[in-house]
């Protein structure tokens, strides 16, 4: 069993606005975008996220427009920040994949669901049911053309040794994930319920959506990441990624 850790490109983003509020305000970093690509030893490949939108390589304000939230937010994507050159680099193309899931819908953990039509997207219900009600999750990257959202309820087995955690507090049921992909190597990858290091040692949860509930979650996550003695894996942490086993070099 393997699992690639894939950048996708950053965004430029004010710390403090964005990511720990009265914490580093003001200060503009790169933070990193990052999918997850576990393979199974009887040959499924689980994607997890999505990262971005290739539109944002040539129209970075495509998004969000060139208005206030472009100072403190901006993807800063290329042409090697796609999911198709990533997986190309490891000899592999978007047909290979056989199950996409998305922690939740924001544009920079969706931006490439297109190019999975015809493979089980898995999405919980009650986010999916929420994204849609939302300006903050744009319709134009979870409506692709041919996707097939499966829809769940609560914490589950994507496939053996790969399940979700309940994270809820950054967006409406925000999901985690537990890889375990041997005795001595396992991940649980946060996703946007712990952006950084930071939120966790400055217990720092203003910029959630519920931040009594994220604080719960990322606590939650942090002591079975501790139980498993499992590798901690934040949503955008803009340190933590140089440490980490990039693509096409993997864990195993
Ligand atoms: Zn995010």
């Amino acid at each position: 069993m393997r699992m690639y850790v894939m950048r996708l490109g950053y965004c430029d983003v004010d710390k403090g606005q964005i990511l720990t509020p009265g914490i580093g305000d003001g200060v503009h970093m790169l933070i990193p975008i990052l999918s997850f690509l576990v393979e199974t030893d009887d040959g499924a490949r689980v994607l997890i996220d999505t990262g971005m939108h290739p539109v944002h390589i040539e129209d970075p304000e495509h998004t969000f427009g060139n208005g206030e939230l472009n100072e403190i937010l901006r993807p800063v994507m290329t042409e090697n920040d796609t999911l198709e050159y990533r997986l190309r680099e490891i000899g592999l193309t978007p047909g290979d994949i056989t199950h996409v899931a998305n922690s939740h819908l924001h544009f920079d953990h969706c931006g490439q669901n297109f190019l999975f039509p015809d493979v089980p997207i898995y999405v919980d219900r009650r986010h999916f049911a929420a994204a849609r009600t939302s300006p903050s999750f744009p319709a134009e990257y979870i409506d692709a053309p041919g996707l097939r959202y499966e829809l769940t309820d609560g914490e589950h087995e994507i496939v053996p040794r790969v399940r979700t955690l309940a994270s809820p507090g950054h967006v409406p049921a925000h999901q985690s994930f537990a890889v375990a992909l041997s005795e001595s190597t396992s991940f649980v990858i946060a996703s946007d319920a712990i952006y950084t290091k930071d939120n966790i040692e400055f217990d720092a949860w203003g910029s959630q959506d519920d931040p009594e509930l994220a604080k719960v979650s990322a606590h939650r996550l942090r002591d079975i990441a501790v139980a498993d003695d499992s590798t901690l894996v934040y949503g955008h942490d803009p340190d933590q990624w140089r440490e980490l086993r990039l693509s096409p070099d993997y864990y195993e």
